[in-house]
This record gives structure tokens, C-alpha cells and sequence, in this order.
């Protein structure tokens, strides 16, 4: 085996080594698909179903926006 054989090896190995690296910054192991199960509830007025997160809370019930909060809050309680 000649010099040039292995210095054409050594520049393969760090071809696919960069490459390899290249591709783990661009598909990062921790980076997968957050499909976690978000919370919902129903709007207490209307009816609709929307994220926990998006809701207008009064009273233990749940509302789809500020509306139909006062809304909620004109029937009794
Ligand atoms: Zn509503």
C-alpha cells in the first residue's frame, strides 16, 4: 500500500466523518416529534373544544374566549 492509498483513505474516513456530523446537527437526537397530549376542554357558552392552555377559566368552567366568560357569568353563581 502506497502513501497515496492511505492518504485517499484518511480523506474518505474524514469525508464521512463530516458528513456524519453534519448530518447530527441537522437531525438532532433530542429534537424528535412533540406530539404531547395536550389537555381539553369544552367551552361551557358554546360548546367548543380547545387546548387547556388557550382557555378562559372562571369558576371551575372553562370558556372559549372572554365573551363567553361573561357570558357564563351572567347565569347563575
Ligand atoms: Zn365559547
Amino acid at each position: 500500500m502506497g502513501l497515496r492509498s492511505l492518504i485517499l483513505i484518511l480523506g474518505i474516513l474524514l469525508v464521512i466523518h463530516l458528513v456524519r456530523r453534519a448530518y447530527r446537527q441537522l437531525h438532532p437526537p433530542g429534537n424528535e416529534k412533540p406530539s404531547k397530549k395536550v389537555d381539553t376542554v369544552r367551552c361551557d357558552a358554546c360548546g367548543m373544544y380547545l387546548p387547556k392552555s388557550e382557555a378562559f377559566e372562571r369558576h371551575g368552567k372553562h370558556y372559549c374566549c372572554k365573551a363567553h366568560r361573561e357570558k357564563g357569568r351572567s347565569r347563575k353563581g
